[in-house]
């Protein structure tokens, strides 16, 4: 059954080859026998899991299903779930249990489907390796010597091992599609406003995302009719349509204009990975698509602007882990600045300090136009390159990061190795746009993922893209070796 999509588990509740209680029970018991050795899972949600997959064939038997009634997902632990501990990766949250559900959440608890549990992430997902987690690395089951990928690299590790048929992550810039590349599989972040970040804690509040990461386009299309949507407790949610993600995969990719930014393709990029990249190109030229060379002149500054802008945001969005009103508190403080000081030196890991710092530096006065509104500008130039190169093409194509998984360790005492790690994702953040990682091809036994990026709202086109791709190629069938 753990090989089964969301798309044939859906199908197999509905023709009653099995109860949802018997997948639930299948899944929790996959996950306490394997999961030791990737460390995916932060809270097994075994009660809740079971009660939700009752809840949810009594739903079935009076008539009432819906696409995800009985399926099983796990949420990054990012999302606040009612009642169920919500860490955020961070000691600071450990003894956190949240008191409402995030809206993501509610969508799928609404629809019936059942949480298995909370997923490892980098602390406050500021990570690219999901190294920087309170709760220790995830191993990317691919070769458990080497990082899944981060900030949502429990999700990538739970979904390519598969003890989860379908994981929700969060995207700040590039941490939803650099772990699903790393980890053979799908995942998308949609454009920003599409989703709702109500009860998402917060890292990069202009930036931040969430999305899906299945297996296939397919179920990324399952999950995101699921998760998109208005929603008014969310202000920077918008009020447009939501289409039915999987009714326009099949749609045929002729005369399809795909862009190439030479930018991406520079003599620096990898020649194995590029090889990847080329053949899945050749294959949508099979498929119908045409090929345009175009340029993102700002893209290189995209890292630079990221650094200035994610880290002033997170500066402020973290100042609410006080010690005052939940979360960790340091033992006797001795006065009010005793309390701010060590609470917060004790509760935040390295990272996360490094980030408030570089965040608090740039907003202070007299930097602030020197370091935050220049970075907002050129976050403007990288934002008007894509509207003028979606000009003369329907969708951007690319590497998704410029290595396979790396070796644990490898890039912790280097900051600006490890930001490097997202040099092709940051930019869609910047922008607003919505992208997706498929898996296209391994290089030395480790996945390697093609970038797609999209105009304003169009996944329903990303996903017919890639799906059509996943149609006549086999690269996200691929199962690391070991999962039995
Ligand atoms: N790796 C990037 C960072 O550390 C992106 C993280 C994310 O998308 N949440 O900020």
């Amino acid at each position: 059954m753990h090989n089964e999509t969301i798309a044939n588990l859906s199908q197999g509740l509905a023709n009653g080859e099995y109860s949802s209680v018997e997948l639930t029970q299948y899944f929790l018991d996959r996950i306490k026998r394997l999961d030791a050795r990737y460390n995916s899972f932060i809270t097994i949600t075994e009660e809740t899991a079971i009660a939700q997959a009752k809840a949810a064939d009594a739903m079935r038997a009076s008539g009432n299903a819906r696409s995800f009634t009985g399926v099983p997902i796990a949420h990054k632990d990012i999302f606040c779930t009612n009642g169920i501990k919500t860490s955020c990766g961070s000691k600071m949250l450990d003894n956190f249990i949240a008191p409402y559900d995030a809206t993501v959440v509610d969508n799928f608890n609404n629809h019936g489907a059942i949480l298995l549990g909370k997923l490892n992430m980098d602390e406050f997902a500021m990570g690219s390796s999901n190294e920087t987690s309170f709760y220790g690395p995830v191993k990317n089951p691919w070769d458990t010597g080497c990082v899944p990928g981060g900030s949502s690299g429990g999700s990538a590790a739970a979904v390519a091992a598969r003890l989860v048929p379908g994981a929700t992550g969060t995207d700040t810039g590039g941490s939803i599609r650099q772990p699903a590349s790393m980890c053979g599989i799908s995942g998308l972040k949609p454009t920003y406003g599409r989703v709702s970040r109500w009860g998402m804690i917060a890292f990069a509040s202009s930036l931040d995302q969430a999305g899906p990461l299945a297996r296939t386009a397919e179920d990324c299309a399952y999950m995101l009719n699921v998760m998109a949507g208005f929603d008014d407790k969310d202000s920077t949610s918008l009020d447009k349509d939501v289409p039915d993600y999987t009714g326009q995969l099949n749609n045929s990719l002729e005369g399809l204009r795909i862009g190439l930014p030479k930018e991406f393709f520079s003599a620096d990029l990898d020649t194995e990975i590029a090889a990847s990249i080329q053949a899945a190109i050749s294959e949508y030229q099979k498929l119908g698509a045409t090929i345009k060379e175009i340029s993102l002149p700002h893209s290189g500054l995209s890292v630079p602007a990221y650094y200035v802008i994610a880290p002033a945001e997170c500066s402020s969005n973290l100042s609410r882990f006080d010690g005052v009103r939940f979360g960790y508190r340091c033992q006797s403080p001795e006065s009010l600045e005793d309390l701010y000081k060590r609470t917060r030196s004790e509760g935040f890991g390295p990272e996360v300090k490094r980030r408030i710092l570089i965040g608090t530096y740039a907003l202070s006065s007299g930097y602030y136009d020197a370091y935050y509104l220049k970075a907002q500008k050129l976050r403007r130039l990288i934002r008007d390159d894509f509207v003028n190169a979606f000009d003369s093409v329907d969708v951007i194509l690319g590497p998704t990061s410029p290595s396979t998984a790396f070796p644990l360790g490898e890039k912790t005492s280097d900051p600006i190795s490890m930001y490097l790690a997202d040099i092709f994702t940051i930019s869609t953040n910047l922008a607003g746009l919505p992208a997706m990682a498929i898996p296209c091809g391994p290089v030395n036994g480790k996945p390697v993922g093609m970038h797609l990026i999209g105009n304003y709202f169009d996944e329903a086109r990303l996903l017919n893209i890639a799906h059509q791709y996943q149609q006549v190629t086999g690269w996200h069938q691929q199962t690391p070796d070991g999962i039995e």
